[in-house]
């Protein structure tokens, strides 16, 4: 299948300016940007008004997570998790897990996300959901465990692996994911080592998301949740790490050293009140430093255009430095670093001749892009999930001039509605 995008601004994140003209593809791949007068197409996508640039990298949330969407809000973060998160997460099953990875997906895909990080449970019935959407993931069970009765979590994520990695033409890879310092003991650590030693995979973390995490694992340890990793080995598996909120800058030297990518979520740290994490000090350093969206129970969406513009926002406001995360920049978080944290940046993340067709069209055609002085601000700053009109992943359309093609919206909203009401008793 040849498809021609034409007459279209594009941003391919190679460099910051904007180019015009089309955007080539054969199959999964782009073959060209610019003009090809010879390319002969199936299939031409009008991009007119439109700006084409890479699908975004949500590299952290819990999709199935939306079930839970405005259930428990304005509440301390213990009230939250332990008094209402986790009681109806007892509850669940695989079902309800994939109708609400669903929803998520229809989310996602409407706000411009191609590729995603997940970390859950009933991982193969979010690995079913991703299957027949044709979105790209890194699925993790997440792993939490204090005793050895714990360990076949362990043999379950390592079976998921066997199953699923490099699946479906390589849209779904699988990671391990202890899920925090706090709820894994080390020798917990130690045995998800183990299964992971050798397989073609990465680690999905949790670190120094909460002031309270890190005076635990001070007093526990003598050591911050970021060097105790370290201590225990785990950063010589390739590292994804969500949040790392209150971290020092010895931290920022161990997560330098050791290629350790952090996963920056501005909508959550803020909803939870754990605060704001030092992005500019981090790429300062020189770590990568991506954005994502974290899951909808502490968001409450899955837009990653509002979180590249908290990113933007949020550190001008604390370094009082207008000049801090400038809009090129909180979109390589939300796209090239993504990748680079899933370690996909030389599949996605950016647009060039070779790598995957993961493209979006967004529309700015709208009287909050004009007047038109500068596009790619205007992306960070003025920009919507809704104005995402057209996606494309591994060159298959997912949402073509706003109607998503392999998801029954309707149907998935009625059914993620009957789980929820199930679920909290109602
Ligand atoms: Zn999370």
């Amino acid at each position: 299948m040849k498809i021609l995008i034409k007459n279209g601004n594009i941003l391919t994140m190679e460099q910051e300016e904007v180019l015009f003209g089309d955007v080539g593809i054969v199959d999964d791949i782009i073959t060209f940007i610019g003009k090809d007068e010879f390319f002969q197409a199936d299939y031409v996508i009008d991009a007119h008004e439109c700006m084409v640039m890479p699908g975004l990298v949500n590299a952290h949330t819990h999709s199935s997570m939306t079930l839970f969407r405005n259930y428990a809000d304005d509440l301390l973060f213990w009230d939250w998790l332990e008094g209402r998160i986790l009681p109806i997460e007892d509850k669940l099953v695989g079902a309800d897990v994939k109708i609400g990875a669903k929803l998520a997906i229809a989310e996602m895909i409407r706000s411009g996300i191609t590729t995603f990080a997940d970390m859950y449970m009933f991982m193969d019935d979010v690995a079913q959901a991703v299957a027949e959407t044709g979105i790209r993931a890194h699925l993790s069970r997440g792993l939490t465990g204090t005793d050895d009765a714990s360990r076949e979590k362990i043999g379950e994520a390592k079976s998921f692996y066997h199953r699923w990695h490099g699946t479906q033409h390589d849209l779904i890879r699988v990671d391990f994911a202890p899920h925090a310092p706090y709820t894994c003991d080390d020798a917990f650590i130690g045995y998800i080592m183990e299964a992971a030693s050798g397989l073609d995979t990465r680690i999905h973390i949790h670190l120094s998301e909460s002031r309270d995490e890190v005076q635990r694992s001070l007093e526990q340890h003598g050591a911050t949740p970021i060097a105790h990793m370290r201590d225990l080995g785990l950063f010589d598996f390739p590292t994804y790490a969500a949040h790392c909120v209150h971290i020092t800058d010895a931290d920022i030297q161990i997560l330098k050293e050791n290629h350790v990518s952090v996963v920056n979520n501005p909508g959550s740290n803020l909803k939870i009140a754990n605060g704001f994490a030092p992005i500019k000090k981090l790429f300062v350093a020189g770590v990568n430093v991506s954005v994502a969206t974290d899951g909808a129970a502490s968001n409450n969406n899955l837009n990653m255009f509002e979180e590249m513009a908290l990113a933007a926002l949020i550190n001008k406001g604390v370094e009082e430095d207008a000049v801090v995360v400038p809009a090129y920049q909180a979109l390589q978080m939300g796209t090239v670093n993504g990748a680079m944290a899933l370690g996909r940046e030389a599949q996605i993340g950016t647009l060039r001749v070779g790598k995957k067709a993961d493209i979006i069209l967004v529309d700015m055609h709208k009287p909050h892009f004009y007047p038109q002085y500068n596009l790619v601000s205007s992306l960070v700053y003025s920009a919507q999930a809704g104005d995402v009109k057209t996606v494309l992943c591994n060159g298959q359309l997912l949402m073509e001039n706003y109607q998503l093609t392999t998801i029954d919206e309707e149907k998935t909203m009625r059914e993620a509605n009957q789980a929820a009401k199930r679920l909290v008793g109602s």
